[in-house]
């Protein structure tokens, strides 16, 4: 991942910083230390000059006391050929003039006189007049500074070096290798640890607790997510529930708990769209309790309520598990679905089901009440709607009542069942 804009290393900023310093402290310290050296040349100098001179009263002494005028000349030329020295001239106190070295030193330079006595020391044989060599001074004092400047400059450049790779090694390296990791980290590789390469033995420093830190976040994420997951997992298996919940009761009858007639409406296309395909026998039968408005009439609607809940209880044990069903289709009136049943089967089970009702009286606070009902039942014919088979069972139905009630007619056959 390319660095973003504006992106400027610390290694690089922090170099740059003490660079600068260390520039500051070596122009500060060698200024001063070029001064130091600037006032020990120049007092060494003169010393020398002094000495120089001293040196050749001496000789220039004795010289002038004998009157040898070309050992004076001799000695005036040696002063003058010394380095430090720029012009010499001597005068004799008997006359006499002695020069030697560059004229024109001898107008700018300062010059040093000095008295040249007898041997004895009483009287004056002369005088001895020098003037220094100042460029041999100037000379001097710039090899000087310049070796004290050099000697700062190579100091402050090695210590530099040595912060740079300081720097590198111990902060711009271990950096960089967090932001590159950081810079990839994914969601999904949470549980990749972040390692550095580092060269460190001993100890404790802020980039490992900055490295243990960032560990430390990841397990926490990594920790958090998986809790998340399992929570959305919980939270999801409890929504099915309810949606599963919601999906039964939008199909249950809530009176008698078997199916609605919205599952009736959704279900049975399906039936017989299952048995048209597979040449499969179905049948339906509607029940319908006769003469129920009398109950409610007479034991109010709560019982008949009752009545209702206890009727459906014994339609649904009769019938078989997972294959046919019970739906309420209206009122006191309810369909049951029998897929594999055709006209017979369909006719004994509504048999079946019409003695259920009969043979046993509801029993209601001590009170037995002889409850009947009449089943229509038709069977699915190749390529009848469900409202046609449906009216044939209705018409069944309607039949079995106006033959007196109890009884089962099967569509398209002669009464053949007769209540008890
Ligand atoms: P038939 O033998 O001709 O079927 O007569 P019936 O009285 O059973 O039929 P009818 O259609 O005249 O009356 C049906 C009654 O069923 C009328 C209504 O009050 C009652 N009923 C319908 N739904 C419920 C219910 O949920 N609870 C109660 N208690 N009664 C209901
Ligand atoms: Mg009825
Ligand atoms: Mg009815």
């Amino acid at each position: 991942m390319p660095p973003p804009p504006g992106f400027r290393p610390l290694a690089y900023t922090l170099i740059r910083r003490i660079v600068l310093v260390a520039t500051l402290c070596m122009l500060g310290m060698g200024g001063l230390s070029a001064l130091l050296a600037y006032s020990e040349v120049r007092e060494e100098f003169d010393h020398t000059v002094h000495t120089i001179a001293d040196s050749g009263l001496q000789t220039l002494s004795g010289a002038l006391r004998d009157i040898e005028v070309q050992a004076v000349q001799a000695q005036v030329d040696w002063l003058a050929n010394r380095p430090e020295i720029g012009w010499v001239k001597v005068e004799a106190a008997i006359g006499g003039r002695f020069v030697a070295g560059d004229e024109a030193r001898a107008e700018t330079g300062t010059s040093i006189v000095l008295e040249i006595l007898a041997n004895d020391g009483a009287s004056q044989v002369g005088t001895l007049e020098i003037v220094a060599n100042r460029n041999r001074f100037r000379e001097e004092m710039v090899s000087e500074v310049t070796e004290v400047v050099i000697h700062y400059l190579a100091f402050t450049l090695l210590i530099c070096l040595a912060v740079i790779w300081i720097l590198r090694r111990e902060l711009q390296d271990p950096l960089q290798q967090i932001a590159r990791f950081a810079a990839s980290l994914q969601p999904k590789q949470l549980a990749q640890p972040l390692t550095i390469d580092r060269r460190r033995t001993r100890g404790v420093d802020e980039i490992d607790l900055v490295v243990a830190g960032f560990r430390r976040l990841q397990a926490d994420l990594r920790h958090h997510i998986d809790s998340l997951d399992e929570t959305v997992a919980e939270r999801t298996r409890q929504l099915n529930e309810v949606v599963d919940e919601v999906k039964r009761l939008s199909v249950t009858d809530p009176l008698t708990g078997c199916y609605n007639r919205r599952h009736l409406d959704q279900h049975l296309p399906a039936e017989m769209e299952r048995s048209f395909r597979y040449l499969r026998p179905l049948s339906v039968v509607f029940i319908d309790l006769d003469h129920f408005k009398r109950i409610n009439d007479r034991f109010g609607h709560d019982a008949g309520d009752q009545v209702l809940r206890e009727i459906v209880a014994r339609l649904m044990q009769s019938v078989r598990e997972h294959i046919d069903w019970v739906a309420r289709f209206g009122g006191e009136e309810f369909v049951i679905v029998l897929p594999e049943r055709g006209r017979d089967g369909a006719r004994e089970m509504a048999e079946r089901m019409r003695r259920l009702v009969a043979s046993t009286p509801v029993m209601l606070d001590e009170v037995a009440l002889e409850i009947t009902a009449c089943c229509g039942v038709a069977e699915y014919r190749r390529g009848d709607r469900v409202a046609e088979l449906l009216a044939r069972a209705d018409a069944a139905l309607y039949e079995a009542k106006a033959r007196g009630r109890n009884r089962v007619v099967v569509a398209g056959e002669a009464l053949l069942a007769t209540g008890t």
